[in-house]
């Protein structure tokens, strides 16, 4: 899947991360990551909120990373 800048309309393949902060999300009312990431062409900025029940555990990851090799 390519996406592309809504700015510079050039394809992104990669990002700049700018940011990251905890915050009281307006959007979901929990704690969570607002992003920051910015587009290598232009510089346009774009922004998210990860709320704090989209993280899970990092033993859970490794178990993930660790079942993909087999
Ligand atoms: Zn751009």
């Amino acid at each position: 899947m390519s996406i592309k800048c809504s700015n510079c309309k050039k394809g992104i393949t990669t990002l700049k991360f700018s940011d990251a902060s905890v915050i009281t999300s307006g959007k979901y009312h929990v704690p969570a990551v607002l992003i920051t990431l910015v587009c290598p062409h232009c510089s346009q900025h774009y922004y998210t909120e990860v709320p704090a029940m989209e993280f899970i555990p990092c033993e859970m990851k490794q178990r993930q990373e660790a079942s993909n090799e087999n």
